[in-house]
């Protein structure tokens, strides 16, 4: 192609937008496409990948394959909950269990704890715990086995980054190159917008953006969900030790070439804390990570953090202030 015609391709391309609700959150998409005809039909497409994978994997429907699955003692997996839930349990290894998506008892009686403003009783938690913990739950070949019954599954701390690696795939079938999909905090993109040279990210609590092209951004912490009890903030991610929520007030933000891994990883280091957590990010290649140690207002950055992107809190934008002032 002659560098004319490549410009005048270039050009011919325009920005569109378009959200959804799927996964209890929204879902929103920026692509870049040659009209408006094939940008609509890319969104169908893409929220349509996304509508099926949260009929996969939600844990809130009772006809979900993820739901299912949890009935029966041995269940063959589709394609889909296979990938979840193998990069699951090998996040669970890695992590000595800090991420773990068995934790289904345990999140159900933390949603039941915050409308009820009380925690559960330590026989109630005791009970959970017992039907919770990724050595119970086997992998071997397409399918999973529990040792116990009435385990429950819970990939909410890593489906969103998943469906949003699906959905840059079925547009970059459809020969759109260059797309952003955000479900709050997580983020992945492909090619860079024409003309420019990455996606612009912007994290909340910091001052200077991320460029990045083909990678993901995710965040994970208890600013936007929590509850409080006795002068005591509990996270909705739930400490594995304990069965409650984390009571450490950081904020994690993971950048990875995929969804899946930045997803799973934000929630994972927000469990193993500052010290863990480094340690395991400096480990994985092509990671990197920044923790915002809310109580200290401090941001510590791992090695592979782009280095331009490194910079202190922005005050205004404090998370614990800003949780502080929540009703
Ligand atoms: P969000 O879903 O708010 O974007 P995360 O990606 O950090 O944030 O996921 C939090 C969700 O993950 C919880 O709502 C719950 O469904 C699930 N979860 C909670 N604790 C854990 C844990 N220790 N390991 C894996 N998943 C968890
Ligand atoms: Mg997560």
């Amino acid at each position: 192609m002659s560098s004319k015609l490549f410009f005048l391709a270039i050009a011919a391309l325009h920005p569109y937008e378009a959200v959804e609700p799927h996964m209890g959150t929204l879902f929103s998409i920026k692509l870049y496409a040659g009209d408006e005809k094939s940008a609509k039909q890319a969104f169908q497409a893409a929220f349509a990948r996304i509508a099926q994978l949260d009929e996969t994997l939600s844990d809130y429907k009772a006809e979900s394959e993820l739901t299912r699955v949890t009935l029966s003692s041995r269940a063959a997996l589709s394609g889909d909950l296979f990938t979840v839930l193998s990069k699951g349990q090998w996040l669970s290894a890695q992590t000595d269990g800090a991420f773990d998506v068995t934790l289904g008892p345990l999140t159900h009686l933390w949603r039941q704890a915050r409308r009820a403003h009380q925690l559960p009783s330590a026989e109630v938690l005791q009970e959970a715990l017992s039907r919770s913990g990724f050595r119970k739950m086997h992998m071997d070949g397409q399918s999973v086995r529990f040792d116990v019954s009435g385990m429950q599954l819970d990939v909410g701390g890593i489906a969103k980054g998943y469906a949003a690696d699906e959905a840059l795939a079925v547009l970059s079938k459809l020969g759109i190159k260059s797309a952003l999909v955000v479900a709050s905090g997580d983020l992945a993109f492909s090619d860079a917008p024409p003309g420019e040279e990455g996606w612009k990210v912007a994290i909340e609590a910091l001052d200077r953006p991320l460029l990045l092209t083909n990678a993901a951004v995710s965040t994970s912490g208890s600013a936007e969900q929590n509850f409080v009890v006795n002068g005591v903030r509990y996270s909705h991610i739930i400490d594995p030790k304990t069965g409650l929520g984390l009571t450490t007030s950081v904020t994690t933000t993971v950048i990875a070439p995929h969804g899946i891994d930045a997803d799973g990883m934000a929630t994972a280091i927000n469990v193993l804390g500052l010290e863990r957590g480094l340690a395991f990010i400096e480990k994985q290649s092509g990671v990197a990570a920044a923790f915002l140690i809310d109580q200290e207002r401090r941001v510590v950055f791992s090695n592979r953090w782009p280095v331009a992107a490194r910079s202190t809190l922005t005050p205004a934008t404090d998370r614990l202030r800003r949780s502080e002032r929540r009703p």
